[in-house]
């Protein structure tokens, strides 16, 4: 099972990839904290990126595609993988496709998850991520040193650099021109799952396994 979460900056896909990835049993590749980790790294990848995450542009398609379908290769898990923020525009969407169409591989389903923008921003601006599992938290106000530690793993939580007023419009902006049109490219193929992505957690969750297995 070869699965994309395909939504804006702030619709959840990253906290629903993760919740999804458990239920079926996938491996959840998120190209950002692939991203991160190497900015983290400063490796020779995390140099190449930096400029372009700080910014909230994508990182050229070269890069992108090689790292993602590098990744892919190495993965033993048998259930299949769930790809979140990637493909981010038609031409890594195509780049996918021909990828797979070498290896009889498919995509299965696309879950489109939809919410609108004013919550996108809202959510962004008030979100603080553990360092150390990626955990997404949604905190309005600020946070005191003691309350900045994940429930989940006790690793520190911070405010990604790209989360500010400004890189959140930019990224939106990205979103709207270069992404948005692969909700058309994967509806027209029969693939397009779309989820209302506002509500609780869970409740986003169980419409997502819900639909998936339905589809099944
Ligand atoms: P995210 O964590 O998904 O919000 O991604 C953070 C940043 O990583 C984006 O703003 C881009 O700069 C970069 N990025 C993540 N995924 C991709 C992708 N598929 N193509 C190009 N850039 C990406």
């Amino acid at each position: 099972m070869y699965i994309i979460f395909l939504g804006a900056p702030g619709a959840g896909k990253g906290t629903q990839a993760i919740e999804v990835a458990k239920e079926f049993g996938l491996v959840s590749i998120a190209t950002g904290d692939l991203f991160r980790q190497a900015v983290e790294r400063e490796d020779e990848l995390g140099k190449k990126v930096r400029e372009y995450m700080e910014k909230g542009v994508l990182v050229p398609n070269e890069i992108t595609v090689q790292m993602v379908l590098g990744k892919l290769s190495a993965i033993e898990n048998q259930n299949g993988v769930i790809l979140d923020g990637f493909p981010r525009n038609l031409i890594q969407a195509e780049a996918l496709d021909e990828a797979f169409k070498k290896e009889n591989k498919n995509i299965d389903s696309v879950v489109y998850i939809k919410v609108e923008e004013g919550e996108l921003v809202r959510r962004l601006s008030g979100r603080w991520v553990c360092r150390c599992c990626q955990l997404p938290y949604r905190i309005s106000g600020t946070l005191t040193e003691e309350h900045k530690k994940c429930s989940s793993c006790d690793g520190e939580l911070y405010q990604r650099p790209d989360d500010n007023l400004e890189t959140i419009k930019n990224r939106l902006r990205v979103y709207f021109t270069e992404t948005a049109p692969l909700i058309e490219y994967y509806r027209k193929s029969d693939r397009l799952i779309e989820v209302d992505g506002e509500g609780e957690v869970e409740e986003i969750t169980q419409r997502i396994v819900a639909a998936l297995r339905n589809r099944a």
